[in-house]
């Protein structure tokens, strides 16, 4: 009867393990994939560009880094 007991607690924390993992691994991407393709305007040349390439100063979106600079 231990025997059973302890095989199935085995069974249901792989089980758990497996479940748990996999949703926080989506849920993480996803959200990291939302972020990196919301688009930002460039405040120099209004370039509309996603937000993983956009620069970045003093809150404000540019483009590229001439128009960082140019700014
Ligand atoms: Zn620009």
């Amino acid at each position: 009867m231990l025997k059973w007991l302890l095989v199935i607690a085995v069974v249901v924390g792989v089980y758990y393990f497996f479940i748990k993992k996999k949703p926080l691994k989506t849920s993480s991407k996803k959200a990291a994939k939302e972020q990196s393709s919301e688009m930002v305007a460039c405040v120099v040349c209004d370039t509309y560009c996603s937000i993983g390439d956009a620069f970045i100063k003093e809150r404000r979106y540019y483009c590229s880094k001439e128009c960082m600079e140019a700014s």
